[in-house]
């Protein structure tokens, strides 16, 4: 029988476990490690490298060196954190027909899927090597906060990678699975979730092994990223006052300076300063320039500190959704890389009066509890009974005047099913118009557009008579589907909706085909 696993495929590193009896062990990747960087990177020769040996020439070939692309799955290229993160990375992102962000490498536009799916592929090897047999199954974690569309694109990347998602949960549910079966006490938990891209919260209670996810908050565009972004921009800021030099559209000296940034941040989470040392990294009519800068932890923290406050707005919205004050909380479980950082652990205990639980490695909880959901899922793990996840989204349609109604609220437990009626507005109407939203603003042009689709073939009856019954359903990994169904003709007429992830099925298998017949060249 072959093996299956759980995947955290992270921003910025990505982990594989498997449960070992009960316990959930990391799967080393080629080169040994437990986490691999989620880099991809396409050399001059045509070669593809993937995880470390990507990222060791990124300094080499920036511009074709491929990182942290989970940001920008799903994601418009005209918004504005897009445009934004285009500024300060060294490869070139393009413009989909569909409006979606695109990888641009030389003359190639390569879908973030893809790459999310070389990544898969490469982990899905190390399994297979690790195990000596075929790797198919997997759990795969996402952030909480990811809408339906990034959902449905990480399980095409999976389907590209020739994996099959046996479930898709989301990360601080995973995290939570794992600190549960270490513990196997009764709490109220919170996770405080900060990776390289993203953060999330997730109020949680573990009531005899039933895991009740109370709520989750979140922005899917804030993680450790922008705290390199902004020690990135104050070493230009400050190389150009000193030197006259402005460095910021050098692909070569940016992605030297943000390396050397994302660097100096880990090391102070454990030591007060740190030197920034970069020779050679710009020059002028006199000469070559030298970047030579000391960055104190007070610097790191003065710059970044409205990053963490910002996450503390969303802590609060999902104690009042869950109608929780933070004194109720048991416990609180970091994960993600960024959550290191002393400020975040000092800022979080104030907050919740007790310090966060720190013995859980928080590069690989998630992956850990991705494989606890395998054995969930196969019924092979009798201690934990139950997981009862939230929709971290509402779900609704457009009304009159561009009003979203939402029906199936955010917070709600899933799988989650839902029927409204309708019916038709003008006498003698064969065809209604149903746009499907995702998100919380009552401006439908601040959600997400999922799907719009019409339900054609109503017989002709006066307005206001026929009986259009339209259900909405989330299932288990938190997509969402509608379908309707005309009752007043006794016709059934049901229509299904899924979410794309911009991929139709044809380009998913010709992908999967092209993979195919480039590995057997
Ligand atoms: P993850 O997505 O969980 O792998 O988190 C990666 C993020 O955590 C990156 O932005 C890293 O720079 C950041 N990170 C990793 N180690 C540390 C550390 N010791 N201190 C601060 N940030 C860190």
């Amino acid at each position: 029988m072959s093996q299956t696993i759980g995947i955290d495929l992270g921003t910025t590193y990505s982990c594989v476990s498997y449960l070992e009896g009960n316990e959930p062990k990391v799967i080393p990747n080629l080169e040994g490690m437990q986490t691999t960087p989620s880099v991809v990177s396409f050399t001059s020769s045509g070669e593809k490298l993937i995880g470390n040996l990507a990222l060791r020439q990124a300094i080499t070939n920036p511009q074709n060196t491929i990182f942290a692309i989970k940001r920008n799955i799903k994601k418009k290229f005209t918004s504005r954190e897009v445009q934004e993160a285009r500024k300060k990375i060294p490869y070139e992102l393009a413009e989909a027909p569909n409006g979606d962000v695109m990888v641009q490498v030389d003359s190639n536009t390569i879908s973030p899927q893809e790459i999310s799916a070389m990544i898969l592929g490469y982990l899905k090897k190390c399994a297979e090597t690790f195990f000596g047999d075929e790797v198919i199954q997997a759990v795969i974690t996402v952030p909480a906060h990811f809408n339906d569309h990034q959902r449905q694109a990480t399980k095409d990347a999976a389907q590209i990678a020739g994996l099959e998602v046996l479930r898709v949960i989301n990360e601080p549910t995973a995290a939570s699975l794992a600190y549960g079966l270490e513990t196997k006490k009764d709490a109220t938990i919170a996770v405080y979730d900060m990776g390289g891209g993203t953060f999330d919260i997730t109020l949680m209670e573990i009531n005899e092994g039933i895991f009740h996810v109370l709520g989750t908050n979140g922005n899917s565009y804030l993680g450790g990223e922008d705290f390199d972004n902004r020690i990135v921009s104050w070493l230009i800021e400050e190389f150009e006052k000193e030197n006259g030099v402005d460095l910021s559209d050098d692909k070569l000296a940016l992605q030297r300076i943000k390396e050397a940034a994302e660097k100096s941040k880990r090391e102070l989470s454990y030591t007060l300063e740190t030197e920034i040392n970069l020779p050679f990294i710009g020059s002028d009519k006199s000469g070559s320039k030298h970047l030579k800068k000391i960055i104190t932890r007070t610097k790191l923290e003065e710059l970044t500190k409205d990053l963490i406050q910002e996450t503390f707005l969303y802590i609060d919205q999902s104690l009042t959704d869950a109608n929780l004050d933070a004194d109720k909380i048991d416990e609180v479980i970091l994960v993600g890389g960024q959550t290191r950082m002393p400020l975040i652990k000092e800022l979080i205990t104030d907050f919740f009066k007790k310090k966060p639980i720190e013995r859980i490695n928080p590069d690989e909880i998630v992956a850990m509890g991705a494989s606890i959901q395998t054995a969930i899922i196969k019924g092979t793990l009798k201690d934990l009974i139950l997981l009862l996840d939230v929709t971290p989204l509402s779900l609704g349609i457009e009304t009159e005047k561009e009003r979203f109604v939402k029906i199936i609220e955010k917070n709600t437990t899933t799988p989650t099913k839902q029927t409204m009626a309708f019916t038709t507005v003008e006498h003698d109407q064969r065809r209604v118009r149903v746009h499907i939203l995702q998100g919380e603003s009552e401006n439908i042009r601040e959600n997400i557009s999922l799907a719009v689709f019409d339900l054609v073939g109503i017989a002709t009856a006066p307005a206001g008579v026929p009986q259009i019954d339209v259900t909405f359903e989330i299932d288990a990994d938190g997509i969402a589907r509608v379908s309707a169904k005309d009752l007043t003709t006794g016709r059934e007429q049901s229509i299904e909706v899924r979410p794309t992830s911009g991929l139709t099925p044809e380009e998913i298998h010709s992908i999967i085909r092209r993979t195919r017949e480039k590995e057997s060249e």
